[in-house]
């Protein structure tokens, strides 16, 4: 670390987050953002970058958009050099690359200035993102020899354009131009004047690798009347030559059966981002509405007493992959050895469930035809075992009674619950994505549990969707979920067939597949 007249000083980072697919920002970035104390961004960097940081990480948005600054050039170079003289690790973060029409150059001229440390972190800038993403080859030995980066305008305010297109015209190649929207009238007739052919090839990639990613492949003499049919707007890339003309049949990231819908996720904290990736990997865009949240057991003796029968048990069964998972953690905090956990026989509510017990190599022995309280426990009553069997329910707070009181009465079970961790509804007003859900809803929404289903609905009101947005279809993760959703008069659309992830997976898509 640098010293200031004997202060330590930090460092400031100069990073490319990419254009927009959160993917596709460097390692190095990733890992520098992760463990920065200042934060600052404008908004052409994805907001998901920024979930999950410290909460001592200080964040600054410097977002600029079009005729509006939020912060003038030399205020941001103010922040970096402020923050850095008190020792802050600071990243800077921009759009695609740094120092592709990033004013990358200015703030580090700044930081030179005041002799402050810094680092640069190349980025993928949009042309390049925006061309992989929509199949257009940028070169090619016999089609294009030669690749520029252009700007339609460079300064905001500066109303005539600063390149010379008819020039380039003759440089032929490919042109990539960016924030050339504004002008794309005047940059395709500079074009065309400088001897480009209408035939010319020619596309526009607007939301380039993001969800809403759009875009039409034409050629020169049609592209803004194409581009105003397909309501394409900024930001956007226009390329322009040979080689867009090779642009491939394989449309992989608009084909991804998914593309294009907004689903809801609601499943606690921590618990989003298994669906969250399965989803997007097939293309949807996920919001986050965490409708509950999980609490440990307070209560210590609860667990302590359990415990110290717990080799009696001769069943013990999981009503929930939480309560499972919550259960082993706090097990091994109390043994340390899977072997004082007995030889009982094991019943899990469903795959999910049985698949957090199986990490542990124990066997599960039963496992019902559907994922429902009612059917583990007519299951487990047909082994005819039970009859004054010790059996441990290890649940949550919510839906044991049915399960419990069928077990005592069918089965003459001796049954003791241990409720290992607790839900609550969560605030939705504290959601990441609550805002977004209501100016603009989604496609779908996945209720994972009769608890989120119940959030959901006490907490309505806070989720009013605004005029104009996509009224979402309810999708429910089993019988239970969807029984809990009709008794309050929410309609039904999906119901997977398991209650797993894969099953919710394959149910979504094959609705939107129709
Ligand atoms: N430093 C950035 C460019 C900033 S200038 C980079 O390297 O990508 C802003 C321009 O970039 C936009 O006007 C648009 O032309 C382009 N751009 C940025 N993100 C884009 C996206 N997701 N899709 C298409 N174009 C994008």
């Amino acid at each position: 670390m640098a010293t200031l007249d004997n202060q330590q000083i930090g460092k400031v980072f100069l990073i490319g987050a990419g254009p927009g697919d959160v993917g596709l920002i460097t390692v190095k970035g990733l890992s520098l953002i992760q463990k920065c104390d200042v934060l600052v961004f404008d908004h052409l960097a994805n907001s998901e970058l920024r979930k999950g940081l410290s909460e001592s990480c200080e964040q600054i948005d410097v977002g600029k958009s079009p005729g509006r600054h939020t912060m003038t050039q030399e205020e941001i170079g103010k922040i970096l050099v402020e923050k850095a003289k008190g020792g802050k690790s600071v990243v800077r973060l921009k759009g695609g690359d740094p120092f592709v029409f990033g004013r990358c150059a200015e703030e580090m001229m700044v930081l030179d200035e005041k002799e402050i440390p810094y680092e640069i972190v190349p980025g993928v800038t949009a042309a390049l993102a925006c061309a992989a993403y929509s199949g257009i080859p940028l070169s090619h030995r016999e089609y294009g020899s030669s690749i520029s980066f252009l700007t339609g305008h460079e300064d905001l305010e500066k109303e005539s354009l600063r390149v010379d297109f008819a020039k380039f015209a003759e440089v032929g190649g490919t042109l990539c131009i960016y924030m050339g929207m504004g002008k794309l009238k005047e940059i395709t007739q500079k074009l065309l004047v400088g001897g480009l052919s209408p035939e010319k090839p020619a596309a526009i990639v607007s939301q380039g690798t993001l969800a809403n990613q759009q875009k039409v492949i034409t050629n020169l003499g049609n592209l803004v009347e194409d581009a105003k049919r397909e309501m394409l707007e900024a930001p956007a890339i226009i390329f322009v030559g040979n080689s867009v003309g090779l642009s491939g049949k394989n449309n992989w990231f608009e084909q991804r059966p998914l593309f294009g819908r907004r689903i809801v996720v609601t499943r606690p904290v921590g618990q989003v981002s298994r669906l969250k990736v399965l989803l997007e990997e097939k293309g949807a865009e996920v919001l986050e509405l965490p409708l509950i949240k999980i609490l440990p057991q307070e209560d210590r003796n609860l667990i302590a007493e359990s415990f110290a029968g717990i080799a009696t048990y001769e069943w013990v069964v999981f009503t929930s992959a939480n309560g499972a998972s919550e259960f082993f953690d706090v097990f091994f905090k109390a043994f340390g050895d899977i072997r004082s956990f007995g030889p009982m026989r094991i019943a899990c509510v469903g795959e999910a469930t049985a698949d957090v017990v199986r990490k542990f190599n124990l066997e599960v022995e039963l496992i019902p035809k559907r994922s429902s309280a009612e059917d583990l426990a007519q299951e487990l009553v047909a082994t005819d075992s039970l009859d004054s069997a010790n059996v441990l329910v290890v649940t949550g707070n919510r839906n044991r009674e049915v399960l419990i009181g069928l077990l005592e009465t069918l089965g003459h079970a001796i049954v003791d619950t241990l409720p290992i961790y607790q839900t609550d509804f969560a605030d939705v007003i504290d959601a990441p994505d609550r805002d977004d859900f209501v100016n603009s809803g989604a496609d779908a929404i996945v209720f994972a549990s009769s608890s989120a289903a119940l959030s959901f609905i006490e907490q309505e009101e806070d989720l009013k969707l605004d005029k104009g947005a996509r009224l979402p279809i309810h999708a429910s993760l089993g019988p239970q979920t969807t029984q809990t959703l009709k008794e309050n008069k929410l309609s039904v659309d999906i119901e997977s067939e398991e209650a797993t992830l894969a099953s919710m997976l394959k149910a979504l898509i094959d609705y939107f597949s129709k």
